[in-house]
Order: C-alpha cells, then sequence, then structure tokens
C-alpha cells in the first residue's frame, strides 16, 4: 500500500498569508525529495488558489482559508478552499484570460497557469457556498524516469 502523510492549515485571507501558505506547502513535500522546479511549480499554483480565495472568494474581507496538503506515494493532493461568494460557470472562470475583474490589475491566468504547472486541477463551487480547488502533481518524475532507463 501507497505511504501516506496530510497536513491543514487555516489561515486568515490575508495577502500576507500567501507566502505562509507556500512556504508551509514546500516544507511538507521535501519529504518527497522534489526539484526545485517541482517546488516552485506548486508554490505557483498554490499561490494563485490563495489569491484567488482572498481577491474573488472573499472580495478582500478577513475570512479564514484552508490549505490542505496530502501525500500518498509520490503524488502530492493539494485543495485550497473557502466559503465566499463561489463561482457561477466554473467552465468558463477556468478559461485562459477570463476574468470578473478586468478593471484591477487581474489578467485571467491564474487557472489557467495552475493546469500548467499541476497534473490535475478540478474546481468544486457553489454560488454563496464557497469554492473548493483541488490539484495534484507526481514528484520525482525525473527521478522514475532515471530509474526505468
Ligand atoms: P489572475 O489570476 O490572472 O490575476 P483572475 O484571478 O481573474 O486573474 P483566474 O485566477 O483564472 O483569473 O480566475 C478566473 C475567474 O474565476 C476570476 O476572475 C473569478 O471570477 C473566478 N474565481 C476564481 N477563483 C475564485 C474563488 N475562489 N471564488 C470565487 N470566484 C473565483
Ligand atoms: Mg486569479
Amino acid at each position: 500500500m501507497k505511504q501516506t502523510n496530510e497536513m491543514k492549515i487555516e489561515f486568515d485571507s490575508r495577502a500576507c498569508n500567501e507566502s505562509f501558505a507556500r512556504v508551509s506547502v514546500a516544507a511538507f513535500m521535501t519529504q518527497l525529495n522534489p526539484t526545485l522546479e517541482e517546488v516552485a511549480d506548486v508554490k505557483t499554483a498554490l499561490s494563485e488558489a490563495v489569491t484567488n480565495a482572498i481577491v474573488h472568494g472573499y472580495e478582500n474581507q478577513i475570512e479564514k482559508i484552508c490549505v490542505a496538503c496530502r501525500i500518498a506515494g509520490r503524488e502530492l493532493f493539494l485543495t485550497v478552499s473557502d466559503k465566499g461568494k463561489g463561482i457561477e460557470d466554473i467552465q468558463k472562470a477556468m478559461e485562459p484570460l477570463y476574468t470578473t475583474k478586468p478593471d484591477t490589475e487581474r489578467s485571467g491566468m491564474g487557472f489557467a497557469f495552475m493546469e500548467a504547472f499541476m497534473d490535475e486541477v478540478t474546481v468544486q463551487s457553489e454560488p454563496g457556498k464557497g469554492t473548493t480547488v483541488a490539484m495534484k502533481k507526481k514528484i520525482g518524475r525525473s527521478y522514475e524516469m532515471e530509474y526505468q532507463n
């Protein structure tokens, strides 16, 4: 059976906690012996999801964001959850360049980055209830390839 390990953190939806979340997940995933690039990918994807919870989910009101992390074998599963305003049309929201805040500095690329840097991204959301972004990434692929060859 695959070995598993889990952690969960909850923090206020303040921009200053974004780096806290990034560093926490980066520290937790070191047990997978990731490359620097893999750590950077996960940190970028996590930042995008946390920023979305802050600016869209809670529209800068101070509420709670939960980041849960699970390791199973060489796979890293991440969820970022908010209990904010939710997303009406998830498919549309995930399209590159789609943003509901075009007047700000937002460019609508957050989900595109998450999908580019992680192996799988799924979004569950209900208007008025909140959003959970689940992401998955296999860590140490380069090691496996070396091993196979
Ligand atoms: P960027 O990430 O490039 O700054 P963005 O945040 O608008 O711009 P995405 O991260 O791709 O782009 O998100 C697309 C849209 O999905 C957002 O404009 C917003 O309407 C919606 N959205 C994303 N995350 C959430 C969330 N947690 N709660 C509510 N709406 C969200
Ligand atoms: Mg975004």
